[in-house]
């Protein structure tokens, strides 16, 4: 469970990019952040997992005090928390299954990394994650072969490699076209239904949030301005 209250981010240039947000998620929640470019969802949802900290207020990921976290205590807690972002972040140039079998590297020694030779454990479980978003078929062919539908997939699978418990998605599909976007959607629908992962995406196609989500969050000028199902964000308009 993600619980903010009354959390304010100030940026290092006294930018205040959240205000006064209090809201929490549930575990297995499938929710949509929706909001302007500039409103503040990429703040929110990187306060999560502390890729930027908190100036005010308290937040809190299964009871503890993201704030309070510091070295391997840190390091255990963004291992249960994926990462995915617009731009893929991939390894272009090396293939599908070795990008997955990255996920694993903080537990891989080093030497295991640079010649590619993994356990078999870890190879199966990539494999595992790859067949899950659809692609097993992929698993040996490079990153920049594929479409861009695909390398979101890649980078899905990779996230569930790592076992999370939450996954973060700031603006997966923004870079998709309409129909590859609904596919990668529903690989985050299917995901959360069937694993149980709590999912927090940014998003700014409303129609699409309202067609995948459970649950919507409007955010403006850093304050949330609405929460709630997205079937009644269909009755409100
Ligand atoms: P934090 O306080 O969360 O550590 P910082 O204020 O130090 O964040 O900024 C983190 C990085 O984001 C810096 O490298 C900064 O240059 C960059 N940055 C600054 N302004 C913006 C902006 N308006 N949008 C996106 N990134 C920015
Ligand atoms: P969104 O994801 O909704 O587009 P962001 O969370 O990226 O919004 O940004 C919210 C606001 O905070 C924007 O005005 C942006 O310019 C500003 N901002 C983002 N990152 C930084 C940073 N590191 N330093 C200063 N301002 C930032």
């Amino acid at each position: 469970m993600i619980v903010f209250e009354h959390v304010d981010k100030t940026y290092a240039n006294g930018y205040k990019a959240l205000k006064d947000v209090s809201l929490s998620i549930e575990q297995g929640e499938f929710v949509a952040i929706i909001g302007l470019s500039g409103a503040g969802k990429s703040t929110l949802i990187r306060t999560i997992n502390r890729m930027h900290d908190i100036t005010a207020g308290k937040l809190t990921v299964d009871g503890v005090e993201v704030n309070s976290l510091r070295g391997k205590a840190l390091q255990k807690f963004r291992r249960n928390i994926g990462m995915i972002f617009q731009s893929f972040n991939l390894v272009t140039r090396t293939t599908v299954i070795k990008n997955v079998l990255a996920a694993k590297v903080p537990e891989l020694p080093l030497w295991r990394v640079i010649f590619g030779i993994f356990p078999e454990k870890d190879c199966l479980e990539a494999l595992e994650a790859l067949d899950k978003v659809g692609i097993l078929d992929k698993a040996y062919t490079r990153v920049d072969q594929l479409s861009g539908g695909q390398q979101q997939r890649v980078a899905l699978a990779r996230t569930l490699a790592q076992n999370p418990g939450i996954i973060l998605a700031d603006e997966p599909v923004a870079s998709l076209d309409p129909v590859t976007a609904k596919q990668v959607m529903q690989d985050f629908k299917r995901i959360n239904q069937e694993l149980k992962i709590s999912v927090l995406i940014n998003i700014h196609h409303v129609d699409l949030a309202l067609q995948y989500a459970d649950r919507v969050i409007g955010i403006s000028g850093g304050k949330i301005v609405y929460d709630g199902s997205a079937e009644s964000v269909t009755k409100d308009v």
